[in-house]
């Protein structure tokens, strides 16, 4: 049987193609990946249609949501990996490389994010400059993701500037993989966590303050 996943041999996660193991390598600087025909589970909740690729992802998406049945479609998605490059031929080769060396003189612009998540961003009282470039360079698909950037970022000495990029760059967002109510309690938890994070902060304040005062 061919190899229907790649598997990370620095953590053992299974990957469904060669985009995804490139993506986890991405991610993690992981880059020990095998041909593996283990099949990258399949999980559909018959509820909501959410796939989880994992047991773990199941009982999670049931924790979340009370939703219990899950159909097993790991066959159906299940396809060989192909290792090889795709193959272009020489006319598209150059041009690619026409087009790689126009993009080096474009015009620097501001890249285009989701406005409604650095609106949100903005709310829990990060600059616009941040969220832009929290949400451009985690992928511009979700709050937690530009989150967890900013947490991860957050010393960077341009974390304040507007992100740059060649005017024709197109970020492709990956398909979020929580459902929009999901999604919706996340950002709920999330929102409550700057909250309580700012109270803390204004607490800390008052005592320093009433410090101060007892001081003079
Ligand atoms: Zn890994
Ligand atoms: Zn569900």
């Amino acid at each position: 049987m061919a190899g229907v996943s790649l598997k990370c041999g620095d953590c053992g996660t299974l990957l469904r193609s060669v985009e995804e193991a490139q993506q986890h390598a991405e991610l993690t600087n992981h880059s020990n990946f095998s041909e593996s025909t283990e099949a990258v589970l399949n999980l559909v909740c018959t509820a909501c249609g959410k796939p989880c690729r994992s047991k773990t992802e199941s009982d999670l998406h049931t924790k979340r949501t009370g939703h219990t049945e899950f159909v097993d479609k790991t066959s159906e998605a299940a396809k060989p990996i192909s290792l090889e490059a795709p193959k272009v031929d020489e006319a598209a080769t150059s041009e690619e490389a026409l087009n790689a060396d126009a993009s080096q003189d474009a015009e620097m612009v501001v890249p285009e994010v989701d406005k409604t998540i650095v609106e949100e961003l903005e709310v829990m009282g990060f600059s616009t400059a941040r969220a832009t470039r929290a949400l451009h360079y985690s992928g511009n698909a979700s709050i937690e993701a530009a989150i967890n950037w900013i947490v991860e970022h957050e010393s960077d000495p341009d974390v304040d500037q507007m992100p740059l990029v060649p005017a024709n760059t197109k970020v492709e967002a990956p398909k979020p993989s929580l459902t929009p109510e999901e999604l919706k309690a996340k950002q709920q938890e999330l929102r409550e966590k700057a909250r309580k994070k700012k109270e803390e902060e204004e607490r800390r304040m008052e005592r320093e303050r009433e410090k101060a005062r007892q001081n003079v």
